[in-house]
């Protein structure tokens, strides 16, 4: 490991495991999904996943990590994985959230074309089928229009400890629930008049089984059929037939899914006896969602934040939502490495933010650009150096790839030093600046502290030096010289005046809604700094969205919003090292 990250990389890098794998790896050795074909004739691959989101809201870390482990396993066995809007729902979905979503997968890296296929699909391209299979079960006798009241229906679905009652509609002949299906379909009835229910069991210790609903009425526009229906699935109806019709192998959910598994397999036993798949069908499995600390993935809580002007949107670069993580400055191959080193596991339980910290310092370290930042400016002057004189620096590009060539500054009589990096009277131990101490400008010359000047009130407002002019680095004569402090500066006609944000967490609480609490009075008063930094000169021609390393800061990145050509402003990605462990 470098230098630059000793400390910076906060945790060792577990053994990552994925249970999945050895369930693919038994299936494919069984050749359990092997000579299937599409409904053109066409050969399947044997691994089909999906990645599966309602279109109503951004996305978040939590879904990176579900990105990353279903595109990622179609890669590592050379399957495919689909991307495929749950958009059954029509009340909460918007189109806006389809182009962000699709934005976002793209820009993890992951792509759902296989040759010149798109594998890109809409769970409401479905509803035809869908309708069909509804009726299918009615005739077959297997589901049933229940006609109680939401209040009765509720009342008789009993609880953990008892059993449910039946509907006095349960055995209704399926001719009087298919005419009433239709006529609900029709537009015949109000939202809430009719349901439709699996016929199952009402006694099942699992309250997923007890009739649970397939179809309701719900007269509202939908973001892409409009106004053709007002009869809609329910997801738990919906989502195994989708992975059925996508011939997906191994459907990957959240364990709070795993009581739903049983109806999942139902649905399809059923309708594969009724001619509509074939064997072996789709099986979920479940993982342990992804727990961050000091952040929340809560959609609704996420919109609270956006909504109440907390933060500055849904980008902003504290949110954990994909499009903020960007705009931080996290690249798609630290959450791809995150999401490897977390690992995939069948118990819930919380991940540290200094996980995800640690895998972007650890991607950055190789690839970042070093330049010179002062983030709080003190101006130093050299009283020998000449007036109008600069003289050029040089510094590695990367201090571990040489073949990545030089970069040059001009270093001239007044500078701007870290405040931090002057102590009047020095501290024990403190070999920076102070009066009759000598240190080295990095890249520069070796100087010697002569005082400093104050204001009335006796704050410093510049420190004055002389230098050495045989010291400088690169020349022979620097070996001569032995200082201990080694400080960065930039000069002060030349730097670039930039903003600088420094971002830091967005909650002080660990678990900040944990056990309902109000995570609104976890928020971090200093989450953001808006700063005036000067840069060295050559940063001027860095591009939107480029990262680089500030020596001695941490890694940053232009803004890929308020950045112009030439005036970048940038983002704090994270510190060098982790100031948050214990
Ligand atoms: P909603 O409450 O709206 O259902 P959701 O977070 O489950 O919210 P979906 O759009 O249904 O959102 O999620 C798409 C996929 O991402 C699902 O397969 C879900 O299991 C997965 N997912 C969501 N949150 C996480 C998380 N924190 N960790 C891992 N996977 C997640
Ligand atoms: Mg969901």
């Amino acid at each position: 490991m470098s230098n630059d990250t000793k400390n910076g990389s906060t945790n060792p890098t577990p053994a990552s495991s994925n249970f999945l794998r050895g369930i693919i790896e038994a299936d494919l050795a069984a050749g359990k999904h092997e000579k299937r074909v599409d409904k053109d004739g066409q050969p399947l691959p044997t691994v089909i996943t999906r990645f599966p989101p309602e279109p109503n809201g951004y996305l978040h870390i939590g879904h990176a990590k579900s990105i990353c482990l279903n595109f990622g396993l179609a890669r590592d066995y050379a399957g495919r994985c689909n991307l495929r809007f749950d958009d059954t729902n029509p009340t909460k979905e918007e189109q806006e959230y389809v182009d962000t979503i699709i934005d976002s997968v793209k820009w993890l890296g992951f792509d759902w074309h296989v040759g010149d296929k798109e594998h890109l699909y809409f769970a409401s391209d479905y509803f035809d089928q869908l309708y069909a299979m509804a009726e299918y079960l009615i005739t077959a006798g297997h589901a049933y229009v229940d006609s109680q009241s939401a209040d009765d229906m509720a009342k008789n679905r009993g609880n953990f400890g008892e059993a449910g009652k039946n509907s006095p509609f349960r055995d209704r002949p399926a001719a009087e629930s298919l005419d009433l299906f239709r006529r609900m379909k029709a537009g015949e009835f109000k939202d809430g008049e009719h349901i439709v229910r699996a016929k199952i069991d009402m006694a099942s210790p699992n309250m997923n089984m007890r009739d649970p609903a397939i179809y309701r009425i719900r007269h509202a526009h939908h973001h892409r059929t409009g106004d053709a229906w007002c009869v809609y699935p329910m997801y738990d109806y919906a989502h195994p037939i989708e992975d059925a019709i996508e011939n997906i192998t191994h459907s990957i959910c959240t364990l709070e899914f795993q009581d739903h598994r049983p109806f999942y397999d139902w649905v399809l036993e059923r309708l594969a006896e009724g001619g509509f798949f074939t064997k072996p069908l789709p099986h979920q499995y479940e993982f342990a969602r992804l727990n961050l600390t000091y952040a929340i993935t809560s959609k609704r809580k996420l919109l609270q934040l956006v909504e109440e002007n907390i933060v500055d949107g849904w980008d902003d670069p504290r949110m954990p939502t994909i499009v903020g993580i960007r705009r931080r400055g996290y690249t798609p191959a630290s959450i791809q490495l995150f999401a490897e080193r977390i690992g995939v596991a069948k118990v819930d339980s919380w991940i540290d933010m200094s996980t995800l910290e640690g895998a972007l310092r650890d991607d950055l370290d190789d690839k970042a650009p070093r330049a010179i930042a002062v983030l709080r400016p003190l101006k130093l002057i050299i009283d020998n150096f000449p007036e109008d004189e600069t003289v050029e620096c040089t510094a590695p590009v990367h201090p571990h790839h040489p073949e990545r060539g030089n970069r040059t500054f001009p270093i001239s009589k007044e500078l701007w030093i870290e405040q931090e990096d002057f102590m009047e009277v020095p501290s024990k131990g403190y070999f920076r600046l102070f009066p009759g101490n000598k240190v080295r400008l990095r890249y520069g010359y070796v100087v010697e502290c002569v005082g400093a000047d104050k204001d009335a009130d006796g704050n410093i407002i510049a420190v004055h030096c002389t230098y050495f002019p045989d010291s400088k680095s690169g020349t022979e004569g620097s070996a001569n010289y032995k200082v201990k402090g080694n400080l960065h500066w930039v000069s002060a006609a030349h730097a670039l005046e930039a903003e600088v944000r420094l971002y830091d967490r967005l909650f002080t609480d660990a678990h900040p809604d944990a056990g309902g609490k109000d995570f609104k009075l976890a928020l971090n008063p200093n989450s953001k700094e808006v700063i005036t930094a000067y840069v060295e000169p050559g940063v001027s021609a860095v591009q939107a969205d480029e990262k680089l390393q500030f020596e001695r800061h941490g890694y940053f990145v232009a803004d890929r919003v308020d950045s112009k050509a030439g005036k970048p402003v940038f983002n704090r990605v994270v510190t060098l090292k982790d100031s948050w462990g214990k």
